[in-house]
């Protein structure tokens, strides 16, 4: 059975994709089979896998309007070692189609359910909102991985989204909770990072992941190359620890 987890985050430039694409690439990379999943229209998931959002055949549009099947839409992400659901702007008007029709914030949980034996982990990009789009995603998820910088309004910053994982959780998704906080972009030399870090442990326990993300050149440069950082330089320290954060997550999903 796969272990289907959202990376969301209702702020942008957090590091939601980047932490979706090289989580895929790490858990590929330690022998999981992976399917991610790109609900953001912007597609810089897909793209940031090297899969064109613009010659998608079919795309997780098809899929929320029950047009395709995921294993009809997905394909391969070259050398990355994962399957993509992929993205582009047609998404955009999925949202309003989607708010016609029945068991919209459903849909994707309905058709990832015939993939469920063929992979391991399902990992949903979220878009920068509480939106339909990020709804569809919380109704199929087990849990949900928040990418987060440690910055001084980070913790005001979550009431949002922790409030919507309640509701989705009493309302239309028993199943899912918070999985972790991950720390990205993490500088250890600034010592509000490090205050904040602190806070989040206090508040949070051990929902904050032990692995951290530090702030590293060559993830940020990788998307231009279509690539996650864990395949465009395996040997960077960013790369390292999404490798480390791979090996957590297999062992969360154990325990779940
Ligand atoms: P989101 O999906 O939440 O909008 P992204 O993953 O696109 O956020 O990240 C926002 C920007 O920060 C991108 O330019 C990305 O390359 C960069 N970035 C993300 N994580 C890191 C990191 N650990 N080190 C350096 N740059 C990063
Ligand atoms: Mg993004």
């Amino acid at each position: 059975m796969a272990k289907i987890f959202c990376v969301a985050n209702q702020k942008g430039g957090v590091g939601k994709t980047t932490t979706t694409v090289n989580l895929a690439a790490g858990l590929a990379k330690v022998g999981q089979r992976v399917l991610m999943v790109d609900l953001d229209p912007q597609g810089n998931a897909t793209m940031g896998s090297g899969v064109d959002k613009r010659s998608l055949a079919l795309s997780v549009y098809d899929v929320l309007l029950e047009s395709a099947s995921v294993a009809e839409a997905a394909v391969p992400a070259g050398q990355c070692g994962y399957a993509v659901l992929g993205a582009n702007r047609e998404l955009a008007g999925a949202e309003v189609e989607l708010v016609e029709l029945e068991r919209r914030e459903k849909r994707l949980k309905a058709a990832l359910a015939a993939v469920d034996a063929d992979y391991d982990f399902v990992l949903i990009d979220c878009p920068p909102s509480l939106s339909l789009l990020t709804l569809n995603g919380l109704c199929s998820a087990h849990g949900v991985v928040v990418p987060m910088q440690c910055e001084y309004f980070a913790l005001e910053g979550l009431t949002d989204l922790v409030n919507t994982i309640k509701q989705v959780h009493a309302n239309l998704n028993p199943d899912l909770r918070i999985i972790g906080l991950l720390r990205v972009m993490f500088d250890p030399r600034i010592t509000l990072q490090q205050q904040v870090s602190e806070q989040l442990k206090g508040h949070f326990g051990d929902k904050v992941f032990n692995t951290v993300i530090p702030r590293n050149v060559r993830l940020a440069e990788a998307p231009s190359y279509g690539l996650p950082g864990v395949v465009f330089d395996a040997g960077a320290r960013g790369s390292k620890a999404f490798v480390e954060f791979a090996h957590e997550m297999v062992e969360r999903a154990k325990k779940m």
